[in-house]
């Protein structure tokens, strides 16, 4: 068997096994951005060394429950993933190689990263634990967009970290950018596309702002307050987005979902798991799962969370003292465990699994949905179930139909939230 740099043992078994995602939540950052209402936040170091030991223990309670599936991505977001000190990410990693199996054929293994918080020796662990993917959360060249945003990093700050991945070996690299900032022009949108466009990133991430409650930004830019006039308009969003079609197609990245432009072949294969209803196991606070039909998520709390991993280790402990001859109830599965650190679990319906195979399927613009996997995995035909909304919508230019694909068209894309709730069903 061969191993690669850091050990692990490469697993040459060749079965009929299930396609998984690892998603691993870090929820620490420097401080808390003024937009941002993700389940994040500052924290010392012993709350970051008691959250990774609970983490591990999480990882460990799958030990024996994961045999039917082959892992093909890990994402490691958050929070800022690369805050915390590598070793924390090093004995993730090693736990996964553990309790999981590995696909053989380069899995894609993305860690989230901000500017300022990484160095020479953090990227070179990285690199030799097989992340192969890193995900820049810069948000705008602008270093007054930044500013106002609240990010922790310059621009230029960001030039270094983004050298030094190039030079080190990183050959997969995400930028995030946030548009529609307060005070934000089509000029200056422009501006930091086509310096981002200039650094020839592999993907790139490019979101509208989204004023959450309980943000600093609510009280300042919700309806009604008081500096709201300095959202940009309709048409300034309007135009940032004819723009930001046309730099992307002159610069060869597709959009292949709603937000997410790639050079060919660097589509990233996690996020695209989620959208075509792939197996997926979060792991870590808050993090959201979809394995065989159900929908679960870890508890939000953190102390909470903590105090349960310590539950799960004496179970784990009780059972391996189990005498040898004593069987389980039913088939240890990653779907009946671990109920201790749950916040809420639902086994999704099948009108429920036909909306979502239809919702998040279609925000994969170019690639839309196949009529063919439908039945295979309803045995309905599409039509039976959504023809009088797909007549609609095609006929509306909204939707187009082509072959076994229908796919949302440019039009569609452009009010995709509206399009995509025709298709809920109750
Ligand atoms: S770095 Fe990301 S997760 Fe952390 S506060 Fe800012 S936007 Fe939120």
């Amino acid at each position: 068997m061969e191993e690669n740099k850091i050990g692990f043992a490469k697993d040459d078994r060749n079965m009929e096994l299930q396609d998984l995602g690892l998603y691993i939540h870090v929820p620490f950052c420097a401080r808390k951005c003024h937009y941002c209402d993700f389940l994040s936040g500052p924290a010392n170091e012993t709350t970051i060394q008691k959250y990774f030991h609970a983490l591990y223990k999480e990882i460990e309670s799958y030990q024996g429950k994961t045999e039917d599936y082959l892992v093909k991505t890990v994402f490691f977001g958050g929070g800022t993933p690369s805050l915390v000190n590598a070793s924390y990410i090093k004995e993730v990693m090693l736990r996964l190689r553990e309790y999981f199996r590995f696909d053989q054929d380069n899995p894609e293994i993305t860690l989230e990263i901000n500017p300022g918080t990484i160095t020479r020796d953090k990227l070179l662990l990285y690199r030799d634990l097989g992340i192969n993917r890193l995900s820049f959360g810069l948000q705008s060249t602008n270093n007054q967009d930044l500013k106002l945003l609240g990010r922790i990093h310059s621009f230029e700050e960001f030039l270094e970290n983004y050298q030094l991945a190039r030079e080190l070996g990183f050959k997969n690299i995400n930028i995030d950018l946030i548009s529609a900032i307060p005070g934000q022009t089509l000029e200056s949108w422009e501006k930091t596309l086509e310096e981002v466009l200039g650094l020839n990133p592999e993907h790139i991430s490019a979101y509208s702002l989204i004023i959450e409650e309980n943000t600093p930004f609510y009280d300042l830019y919700s309806p009604g307050s008081p500096n709201e006039k300095e959202l940009p308009g309709e048409d300034i969003d309007r135009q940032i987005y004819s723009k930001t079609k046309e730099l992307m197609q002159e610069h060869s990245y597709q959009r292949y979902e709603i937000s997410n432009y790639a050079k060919a072949g660097y589509e990233c294969r996690h996020n695209i798991s989620y959208w075509t209803g792939k197996d997926y196991l979060g792991l870590g606070l808050g993090s959201a799962s979809l394995i065989n039909g159900a929908r679960f998520s870890n508890m939000h709390d953190l102390a909470q969370y903590i105090e349960n991993c310590a539950k799960l280790e004496k179970e784990q402990n009780q059972k391996s003292n189990l005498s040898q001859g004593e069987k389980p109830l039913q088939k240890p599965s990653i779907k009946n465990h671990p109920i201790q650190i749950r916040r809420d679990y639902i086994e999704l319906t099948k009108n429920q699994q036909m909306e979502e195979f239809m919702f998040l399927g279609l925000r994969m613009c170019h690639l839309g949905i196949s009529k063919q996997k439908f039945q295979e995995q309803f045995q309905l035909d599409i039509h039976e179930v959504y023809g009088n909304v797909l007549h609609k919508l095609i006929s509306n230019y909204l939707l187009e139909e082509e072959g076994d694909r229908i796919r949302l068209t440019d039009y569609g894309i452009d009010i995709s939230n509206g399009v995509l709730a025709e298709f809920l069903l109750d």
